[in-house]
This record gives C-alpha cells, sequence and structure tokens, in this order.
C-alpha cells in the first residue's frame, strides 16, 4: 500500500466526462489499497476565460483581486471530482488550498509556499476518504488567497507529496511522458522510462514545457520521485528520478532540447581591457534583460567580438542599449540576428564519458550545418546554429546518437 499524490491538468478534468474518468482512474487506485490525494486544476480554458473577464472591468486589476477570482476555476473542479467520486460510492472530501491551509508569502499571482498544514488530509486518509486539494492556490498568514504562477498547480502536487512524504506524485497530463526530444520534429523521439531532475530541468528550461519547472525543483530539493504520465490512456509514463547510482547504467545522452526564441548580438572591435564585458552586460542586466549564452575570444589586432543572446522579444531594446555603450568602449559596431535557434544534447552520463561534444559536432558537420557558438556545462553542450537548419539538426543528432533505441537492451 503506497500513498500517491495525483494532479490532474485542465485538459484531463475538461468535461464531465473526463472528470468521471479521472475519478475511475483514482478508484482503481483505491481499490489496489493505495492512499490517494487529488490535485486538480481548473477546467481546460477557464483560467484563460476568468483573466479575460478581469480584463473586460479594467485594464489593470488588483493582484489580489485576480487571485479571488482565478483560484475559482480549480474550486470547481474540486467540487465535481468530489461528487463524482461520492457518486461512485468512494468517500471523498475537497479542499481549497487555504481550507488545507497551503501557506505561501504574500505575492499575489506568483506566491511561494512557505508551509503545508497536512493534518486534515492525514486525518482523512485515516478515515479511507479521498482527498481532493485545489491547484495553484493557498493563503497568506493574513488569509488572503493567493496564486502560484501559471502552470502552478503541478507545483501543488509536489509540495504536497513532499509534506505528505508520499511514495510518488504522478502528474497526469495529455502527453504520455518525457520524451528525447519533441515527436512533432522527430517523429521516432522515444518515451523516455526515467530522467533525472537534472535532466529535466535542463529540458523543461529549453522549451520542453512539460512541467512546471519549479515543480520540478521542488521535487529535486525534496526528492519525491516525479512520474508524468497520460491521463487518456494507461502506460507508465516517465519518472524523474534521482542520479542513478551505477554510472554504467546511465545513458550518455537523455534528449535533446532546443529553443527557436533567442537571438543573437555581436558587439564588433571591443577593445581587450578590464572591465570590458561589464561595460557591455551591465547597462543590458540594468534594462532588466536577461543573458543566457556568452561568448568572447580576442583576436589578433587585440579586439574581441562579444557575442551573447537574449530573448528574441528584447532584442530590440538590448542592441539599442548598446548602440550608445559602443560609442562609449570605442566598439566598432553592434549587430544582431533573431534567425538562430539554439540546441542543446542534455544527459547526466556526459561527467563519465569523453567525446560527446566532438561526435555533436562532427553529426553537424556532416550536414554542413554552422556552429555559431558554443557552451558546455557538466551535463549539457549547446550550440547556437542558423535557424533554417534546427530541424535537420535535431533529426540528424536523434539518429546520430541513436536515441531511438532503448539504452540498456541489447548491447
Ligand atoms: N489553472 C492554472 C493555470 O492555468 C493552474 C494550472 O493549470 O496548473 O495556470
Ligand atoms: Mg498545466
Amino acid at each position: 500500500m503506497a500513498l500517491i499524490v495525483q494532479k490532474y491538468g485542465g485538459t484531463s478534468v475538461g468535461t464531465i466526462d473526463r472528470i468521471r474518468n479521472v475519478a475511475r482512474r483514482v478508484e482503481r487506485y483505491r481499490d489496489q489499497g493505495h492512499e490517494v490525494v487529488v490535485v486538480v486544476s481548473a477546467m481546460s480554458g477557464e483560467t484563460n476565460r476568468l483573466l479575460a473577464l478581469a480584463q473586460e472591468v479594467t485594464a489593470s486589476p488588483s493582484p489580489r483581486e485576480l487571485d479571488v477570482l482565478v483560484t475559482t476555476g480549480e474550486q470547481v473542479t474540486i467540487a465535481l471530482m468530489s461528487m463524482a467520486l461520492q457518486h461512485d460510492g468512494y468517500p471523498a472530501r475537497s479542499y481549497t488550498g487555504g481550507q488545507v491551509r497551503i501557506l505561501t508569502d504574500n505575492a499575489h499571482g506568483k506566491a511561494r509556499i512557505q508551509a503545508i498544514d497536512d493534518h486534515r488530509i492525514r486525518e482523512d486518509l485515516a478515515q479511507g476518504r479521498v482527498v481532493v486539494v485545489a491547484g495553484f492556490q493557498g493563503v497568506d498568514d493574513a488569509g488572503n488567497i493567493t496564486t502560484l504562477g501559471r502552470g502552478g498547480s503541478d507545483t501543488t502536487g509536489v509540495a504536497l507529496a513532499a509534506a505528505l512524504g508520499a511514495d510518488e506524485c504522478q502528474i497526469y497530463t495529455d502527453v504520455d511522458g518525457v520524451y528525447t526530444t519533441d515527436p512533432r520534429v522527430v517523429s521516432n523521439a522515444r518515451r523516455l522510462q526515467r530522467i533525472t531532475f537534472e535532466e529535466m530541468l535542463e529540458m523543461a528550461s529549453q522549451g520542453s514545457k512539460v512541467l512546471q519547472i519549479r515543480s520540478v525543483e521542488f521535487a529535486g530539493k525534496y526528492n519525491v520521485p516525479l512520474r508524468v504520465l497520460s491521463s487518456f490512456d494507461e502506460g507508465p509514463g516517465t519518472l524523474i528520478t534521482v542520479d542513478e547510482e551505477d554510472p554504467m547504467e546511465q545513458p550518455v545522452i537523455s534528449g535533446i532540447a532546443f529553443n527557436r526564441d533567442e537571438a543573437k548580438i555581436i558587439v564588433r572591435g571591443v577593445p581587450d581591457i578590464p572591465g570590458a564585458a561589464y561595460r557591455i552586460l551591465g547597462p543590458v542586466g540594468d534594462a532588466n534583460i536577461e543573458v543566457d549564452m556568452i561568448v568572447q575570444n580576442v583576436g589578433a589586432d587585440n579586439t574581441t567580438d562579444f557575442t551573447f543572446t537574449v530573448h528574441k522579444n528584447e532584442m530590440e531594446k538590448a542592441t539599442n542599449v548598446l548602440r550608445s555603450v559602443a560609442g562609449e568602449i570605442g566598439a566598432k559596431e553592434v549587430q544582431s540576428d533573431a534567425s538562430i535557434a539554439k540546441v542543446s544534447m542534455v544527459g547526466v552520463g556526459m561527467r563519465s564519458h569523453a567525446g560527446v561534444a566532438s561526435r555533436m559536432f562532427q553529426i553537424l558537420a556532416k550536414e554542413s550545418i554552422n556552429i555559431q557558438m558554443i557552451s558546455t556545462s557538466e551535463i549539457k553542450i549547446s550550440v547556437v546554429i542558423e535557424e533554417k537548419y534546427l530541424e535537420l539538426a535535431v533529426r540528424s543528432l536523434h539518429s546520430g546518437f541513436e536515441l531511438e533505441k532503448e539504452p540498456f537492451e541489447s548491447d
């Protein structure tokens, strides 16, 4: 018998039929003797509908009232879910975030969970009830309703699992797991049986949008085994967990992430003197522009080309900031390029395997894809290439590293 927290996203509870389906899945777990806490999102589209209503009233609704408004979406779902369970003869009870007491700070719209009072949940579980909790919401210590940011129900699920010491936190969604890369780009992308928290964070921050990033950080910090699986079919999904002890058991590469949202900025002919990097990136940071990759190298004439990437939406702003800076520091010119893409190979196995980078570059070279920038970390190698080659790059890397094959089956 295990204690399982199951979180169901908006599409999984988008209609009454689907709510009934979820109830039946919960009931099967109960029949097997497991204790179940269910966390639900608002029915699909509901949060957006509520936000649009607010916009009809005023262009700048108060964050406190917005939270009061949008949390009603989840309140609808918990009640319907409990009713569906009770209808089938399974005792159940619903709670809003404030009723459980999911205590947060008072940052409306992006609150952070500070503490969870689990005693009511434990009492209900002991009485044989299924406990249904509204995702995405909490209360601050003055009793104001707060929300955790879009997609925050994932975090509620993980936080409850951590607080209850659950055996597993299952995140049900409309995909059946985490894939080696986006199956829309590589048709034989493979569902991963497992991936580590670290790898998942790299995959997610690169744009594989299966889980709210914060929930993965939370799960990693409290070591809550997370499983992503589909609410529409059966299957084991993908288990997100800590690093395998034995490096022989680790695939070298777990997946390929990519991102079309970045743009490249080059400051040419920067004098090679102390403080130059600071004088470039200082004003960029002051303008609240986030920088991702940075590359610089000194040329023969003692100047450097200082290159970095920012989000495409901030390219104009960053370029304008730097046009005035360039004059001050004696740089030649500022150029920008939005037609780039970033491709990253991710895998904890890189720590114990050499040669991944050279193999990656060899595969790209064979396709005559030019690499514009490179950055590496312990478990990731990223390259910036021309955007029009993105799909070709991802496909050839995927097959070059044989990611479609289960790593430890045959050889
Ligand atoms: N309903 C909220 C949203 O759409 C929270 C969630 O679904 O996780 O962001
Ligand atoms: Mg979601």
